[in-house]
């Protein structure tokens, strides 16, 4: 069975007319959603709204306030982006970390998100940096908290009309890491992965948010292991209490990937690993 002929929209608004259309798949590196397709026989196939040449959700800005990144713009580019080295460097050090060389030059910041997998290693970062997203229809616009974006495995809240048009992270003045485990280093999906943003004042955490990848239905929050760090000063007795707390918090599953107890306790490994990291500077 062959695809319909693609829509090739020469603007951003084109682009959200025909996504109004019914059966439009958009597609902007393909890593995923070619791979899916490749596995679906539906009659009538969808039609592919293909996003890559739009310059104008393709770029990275930065104002007073907060740093905007296009939809299209590719984990290479983030992991060469002095500004999000500067303002989001968990980011861009899991940009670094995902696929290969091809997959990094391809897969795209937008389609991470809109994939809605629990294993997407740009989200747990977006999530301690208090990301938003700007979604678009031909009729309206909305900004969408990340943390409300996902409902599930593969499920988002994106309409069927809508794209997602911009992600806004406020500029903070954060620490923070990204660490993963996979299988290998490259072209494999993570099992288990902490990202983490922290404000230290006068040595002690004054902010903190901890998110986990690939250990619950969506990336989550380790919202009991913040709330033990917060006020506190960075010590190896710290550290080691917040390293068995988080364990309890992560709710992982046995799958292909990995087993859930070895989930729940490289959590902590990587959490005490990352926050050392900080605290030696
Ligand atoms: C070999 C291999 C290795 C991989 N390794 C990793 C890895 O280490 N880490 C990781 O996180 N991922 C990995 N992936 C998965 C994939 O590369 C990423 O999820 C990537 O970010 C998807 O982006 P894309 O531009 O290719 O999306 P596409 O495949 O083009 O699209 C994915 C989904 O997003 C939708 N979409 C795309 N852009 C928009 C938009 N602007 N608005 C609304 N919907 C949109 C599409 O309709 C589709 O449903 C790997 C994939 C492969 C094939």
């Amino acid at each position: 069975m062959s695809l319909p002929e693609p829509l090739i929209p020469k603007s951003l608004g084109d682009a959200l007319k025909a996504k109004a259309g019914k059966n439009v798949v958009a597609i902007a590196g393909g890593t995923d959603i070619l791979v899916k397709l490749h596995d679906r026989f539906d009659d009538p196939q969808p039609k592919l709204l293909i996003l890559d040449h739009l310059k104008a959700i393709h770029k990275i800005a930065i104002t007073k306030k907060e740093v905007t990144i296009g939809p299209l713009v590719t984990f290479s580019e983030i992991e060469k982006s002095d500004i999000l080295k500067a303002h989001a460097s968990q980011l861009t050090e899991a940009a670094s970390l995902a696929g290969s060389t091809q997959i990094r030059n391809r897969a795209t910041i937008g389609g991470n998100l809109a994939n809605g997998s629990p294993a997407g290693d740009l989200i747990s970062p977006l999530y301690v940096l208090g990301a938003s997203l700007e979604l678009s229809s031909s009729k309206s616009k909305r900004i969408v908290p990340i943390e409300e974006f996902f409902i599930g495995p593969g499920k988002t809240v994106l309409k069927s009309n809508e794209l997602i048009t911009a992600i806004k992270i406020p500029k903070l003045n954060n620490h923070g890491f990204f660490l993963r485990l996979a299988t290998r280093r490259a072209l494999a999906i993570s099992k288990v992965s902490v990202a983490a943003s922290l404000i230290i004042e006068n040595k002690k955490i004054e902010s903190i948010k901890i998110a986990l990848g690939a250990v619950a239905p969506t990336v989550i929050r380790a919202t009991r292991t913040e709330e033990l760090l917060l006020g506190k000063a960075l010590s190896p007795q710290v550290i080691a209490d917040a390293a068995s707390i988080i364990k309890e918090e992560a709710r992982p599953i046995d799958d292909i990937r990995s087993n859930a107890l070895y989930r729940k306790e490289m959590v902590g490994v990587l959490l005490k690993r990352g926050l050392e990291g900080i605290l030696n500077g």
